[in-house]
């Protein structure tokens, strides 16, 4: 049995969270929202810190903009990768047209990109198009 910290997705509040209630929707103590919305998060220059450092939890972060040909490809293959990984992963997302300060401070200079971060810090990055199937194999490598 464990205690984790799991960030909400929708007031960024901090909620510890028994390992084994992961699994039964759990919901934020400040705001009642599900911790869990089986969609990714949208991140900003706003909430990106208070969800990077707080999680127990991985944070993958798909970096994209609507520039990139794979794109359309990548998001549905994504989501789907959400719907599979929560909540044992957090899954986000950063819009790099929107959030350039992001993409830079986190280098980023290929589009889409994936960053599977823990606890703040980056633990694998992937530069080139995935199919769902790619992406789960390349995160469940890492936990
Ligand atoms: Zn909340």
């Amino acid at each position: 049995m464990s205690l984790l910290h799991i960030v909400c997705q929708n007031c960024d509040g901090i909620n510890r969270v028994q390992s084994e209630t992961l699994k039964q929707d759990p919901r934020c103590n400040a705001c009642k929202h599900l911790l869990f919305i089986n969609s990714p998060l949208k991140l900003t220059a706003k909430n990106f810190k208070a969800h990077l450092s707080n999680s127990d939890i991985p944070v993958v972060v798909f970096f994209w903009n609507n520039t990139c040909m794979h794109y359309k490809n990548m998001d549905a293959a994504y989501a789907l990768v959400t719907s599979n990984m929560e909540p044992w992963i957090r899954m986000a997302k950063i819009n790099t047209e929107q959030e350039q300060s992001l993409a830079i401070n986190n280098k980023i200079s290929m589009s889409p990109t994936l960053i599977l971060f823990r606890k703040g810090y980056e633990v694998s990055r992937k530069t080139e198009q995935m199919n769902a199937g790619d992406i789960m194999k390349w995160i469940t490598s890492y936990i």
